[in-house]
């Protein structure tokens, strides 16, 4: 049986991309920036490195390699970062942004690989950045309680509705992941303008973190937009459906990683194997 069904294995994944293969490179592609394909199947060239601290944000999880992007999402993040320390808050932690050459990644998300996602902690760390030895694996606690039952009000409090909204209200993002009790608790209390709800789209997860997604920049004619989400607050139906029939499950921590190997644009295999 064997005989045949690992060249059948094989046949299947012609084409398809291995992920392993673009972690492995260490170094951005040569060429103007250009974002390739789709958001959850594609490349970046050009990609720059997010400086591993500045002011108002440090990068966590730094041996990932995850903190390559666009411009414009490097830009966005010391922007943001900005704007939150002016509001008197503590530095925020930045965790994957993507690959030096984008692409789908062994582990953790299907999307990050065009260099215009990136996901924010929660948590923070007030004081000085510290060493990035100590940012490996930072205490990093959910809005939501363990049973998945409600937000945790020992932790949840108005700053993240003031980052959240410091985050929606910024030029250049397309939608902002987070979990449904985070949408349901912003849904039941924001007043007043509440036109930036609009950009806070539900996932799964995105209790610890949540995930910014930026427009395809202009000049980027491979990157492939997405449609727009709501088309109001998104506080009615597309959000009851999360409590009543959830779209998305994430697997259980336990499970085994399946790897995710998309077909990626033909342009993406150039980026991946220049020099
Ligand atoms: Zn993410």
């Amino acid at each position: 049986m064997m005989r045949w069904l690992v060249p059948l294995i094989a046949a299947m994944g012609a084409g398809l991309a291995n992920a392993q293969d673009w972690a492995d490179v260490r170094t951005p592609a040569p060429g103007p920036p250009q974002s390739i394909g789709s958001y959850t199947a594609g490349c970046l060239q050009g990609a720059r490195a997010l400086p591993l601290e500045g002011p108002g944000y440090e990068v966590i999880r730094i041996s990932r390699n995850r903190y390559w992007g666009q411009p414009v999402t490097l830009d966005f993040i010391k922007d943001l970062s900005e704007k939150v320390r002016a509001a008197g808050q503590a530095p925020l932690y930045i965790g994957d942004i993507g690959q030096p050459r984008g692409g789908p990644a062994p582990s953790g998300h299907a999307s990050h690989q065009i260099g215009l996602d990136a996901d924010i902690w929660f948590e923070r760390q007030p004081g000085p950045p510290r060493p990035a030895a100590e940012r490996e694996n930072p205490r990093l606690r959910s809005l939501v309680v363990a049973d998945d039952s409600g937000i945790d009000d020992s932790v949840f409090n108005q700053q993240y509705v003031t980052l959240l909204r410091l985050a929606a209200e910024m030029p250049h993002l397309d939608r902002l992941f987070v979990n449904k009790w985070i949408k349901q608790r912003l849904c039941q209390t924001v007043i007043g303008d509440r036109a930036w709800l609009n950009k806070l789209v539900v996932w799964a997860g995105h209790d610890e973190h949540f995930h910014i997604r930026l427009y395809c920049p202009p000049g980027n004619p491979q990157c492939q937009p997405q449609a727009r989400y709501y088309s109001d607050d998104g506080c009615g139906g597309p959000l009851e459906i999360w409590f009543t029939h959830p779209p998305v499950k994430l697997p259980p921590p336990d499970a085994p990683q399946v790897p995710y190997r998309p077909k990626l644009p033909a342009a993406c295999q150039a980026v991946l194997k220049a020099p």
